[in-house]
């Protein structure tokens, strides 16, 4: 009688029509678009951890579990029995504004067939050229492609990771249009998720425009009112400080806001390389609700301190890659390499799913839509196992470490479609 009535309450709005003809006790059949048999489902957010079936119609997912009756039909069944089944991968930091900035890469190549059905790129765009982000790499994607929209105006544009080279997007203030940032939010809330800085002397004037980029970012995210990412790497802004009018970083972010690049060994690093210790501001800021997000890139990520990080107990909120040109041949790859990373470092493989589903949707305020494994959400989600699989995997200044198991997507179902992938 109960499953009837969870089956009713969750289904039945899909045969309204069907069911006005009958009389309320009885259900109709359901023919669904896809069922998806046999799967491991896996989603902390919503305590599921065991092998239950899914139901998809019309790119939602709409039953699951006992829901799902023996008469039920549909269209395509997909046994996947031995494979993990999550919601939807997400990658909270990439660049993907290909052609128009020289670190993008093609959103469907490094993400749809790498498992992920949703990366969100980081900064590549400013107020000035989000248009054509829109029109040219989000609208023909099939992968969905979100953005974090630049502070600086001309976004990733000019300036990039330019190797020793010195010159960058905020080096001079007249491109830190912070008004202009905040309309273009305001008019794109379908895409724009939140706004980007990068904190770094060789990209602000050798330091001399960082505090004000800075103090004009934290004040346009909270004008727009969606979270700031800082990349935060050779900077003349602390960790953290106690004096009054000096900004931090992470020390004067705020509950939401995304710190990326959290295991880089730079001169900012949150572990003091002397002490082996990390800075106490890494971990008051993660327990204030400050989002630790990898941004693995190309030289972001360092073994030692992500041990050490580990060794404290601060693991990432968000598993992320900052995939662009200059690393996806190279130490990050792909965001189910990264993710292999974290799994070789000690992080439990459930923590692991959440920090590129449930939280990364969270954090961008889409969990109603996406991310998740519920009744009414989007039906996005990526189909894995984890293998045994024995690498070396380097980091940005050549250390390495053994993986012993990797994350291995074999199929993705993107708003209910079947995407099988050739690895
Ligand atoms: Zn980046």
């Amino acid at each position: 009688k109960e499953d009837k009535d969870l089956r009713y309450r969750s289904i039945s709005h899909l045969h309204m029509e069907n069911s006005k003809q009958k009389k309320a006790s009885t259900l109709a059949r359901m023919d669904f678009d896809l069922i998806i048999k046999n799967g491991h489902v896996l989603d902390l957010s919503s305590k599921i951890n065991k092998v239950m079936d899914l139901a998809i119609l019309h790119g939602e997912i709409v039953a699951s579990g006992k829901e799902i009756q023996q008469s039920d039909q549909a269209h395509q069944v997909l046994d996947v029995s031995g494979h993990y089944v999550s919601a939807g991968w997400i990658d909270l930091h990439t660049h993907v504004y290909e052609h128009a900035t020289i670190l993008g890469v093609n959103p469907d190549i490094c993400g749809l067939q790498k498992g992920v059905t949703t990366m969100v790129d980081g900064g590549s765009s400013g107020a000035m050229t989000f248009a054509g982000l829109r029109k040219f790499i989000v609208e023909p994607s099939e992968t969905r492609v979100l953005a974090f929209l630049h502070i600086a105006c001309h976004g990733l544009a000019g300036a990039a990771c330019s190797g020793n080279e010195s010159g960058g997007e905020s080096d001079h203030l007249n491109a830190i249009k912070q008004s202009l940032c905040v309309q273009c939010v305001k008019d794109n809330p379908d895409i724009i998720v939140g706004i980007k800085v990068r904190l770094d002397k060789s990209i602000t004037n050798n330091g001399a425009t960082e505090h004000e980029t800075y103090a004009r970012a934290l004040w346009a995210s909270k004008e727009a009112q969606v979270p700031l990412m800082v990349h935060h790497t050779n900077s003349s802004i602390p960790l953290g400080s106690h004096a009054q009018g000096v900004l931090s970083c992470p020390g004067s972010l705020r509950k939401g806001d995304i710190y990326t690049h959290t295991y880089h060994g730079h001169p900012s690093s949150i572990l003091d390389h002397s002490a082996l210790k990390l800075h106490p501001s890494a971990k008051a800021a993660q327990d204030k609700g400050v989002i630790m997000d990898v941004g693995h890139g190309q030289g972001s990520f360092d073994w030692l301190v992500a041990k050490k990080a580990a060794s404290e107990n601060l693991w990432p909120d968000t598993i992320s890659t900052d995939l662009h040109s200059g690393n996806v041949n190279g130490t990050a790859q792909s965001l189910p390499y990264v993710m292999s990373k974290f799994l070789a470092l000690g992080m439990p493989l459930q923590k692991i799913v959440c920090a590129v589903t449930s939280t990364p949707a969270k954090c961008i305020n889409r969990d109603k839509e996406f991310g998740r494994i519920a009744n009414g959400l989007c039906a996005d989600l990526t189909i894995f196992k984890v293998e045994s699989k024995l690498e070396l995997a380097y980091d940005a200044s050549q250390k390495s470490q053994f993986l012993k198991e990797q994350f291995i997507p074999k199929i993705v179902i993107r708003e209910g479609r079947v995407i099988r992938l050739n690895l």
